[in-house]
């Protein structure tokens, strides 16, 4: 095991259900600490930016203008193998796959609108925590 950071996304769903408390209870309940936070509205440019990734596939258009239908609550979790957990945490993709107890089972309704974002690679978690933070931002 290794001390990693990984990127995380409260989606605008989430926000707009009120449960950034009970998600960030899942992540440290799940040994991950929050070294990072703040609230944020993203921009059309930011977000096609930071889901550049998928800007071919065709639901990148309603992907974009979910993610700035309202804000979002971007966060660095810090711990042992940080990026694995953190996607064991939030659960599949679409919801209705997600194990029970996972993020995405719990507040999630479809596989548009899925409550969370986590980095999925140790590539990713650098590119994305850098998309957003500032490293005098990181207090571990
Ligand atoms: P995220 O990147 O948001 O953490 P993920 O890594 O589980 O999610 P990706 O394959 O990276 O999934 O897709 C990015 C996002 O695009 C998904 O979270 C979802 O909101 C949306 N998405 C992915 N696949 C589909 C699909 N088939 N139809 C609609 N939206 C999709
Ligand atoms: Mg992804």
């Amino acid at each position: 095991m290794s001390i990693e950071k990984t990127l995380s996304i409260i989606k605008p769903d989430a926000v707009r259900k009120n449960v950034i408390g009970q998600i960030l209870t899942k992540f440290e309940g799940g040994g991950l600490k929050v070294v990072a936070v703040k609230m944020k509205q993203l921009t059309q440019t930011e977000a096609e930016a930071f889901y550049a990734e998928h800007k071919e596939r065709g639901f990148f258009g309603d992907l974009v203008r979910f993610m700035i239908s309202g804000p979002v609550v971007v966060s660095v979790l810090m711990g042992d193998d940080a990026i694995l957990k953190n996607r064991q945490l939030m659960g599949a993709t679409d919801p209705k796959k997600a194990e029970a107890g996972t993020i995405r089972a719990d507040f999630a309704e479809s596989i548009d609108e899925n409550a969370v974002h986590g980095s999925d690679s140790q590539v990713a978690a650098t590119r994305e925590i850098a998309f957003f933070f500032d490293t005098t931002e990181i207090i571990p």
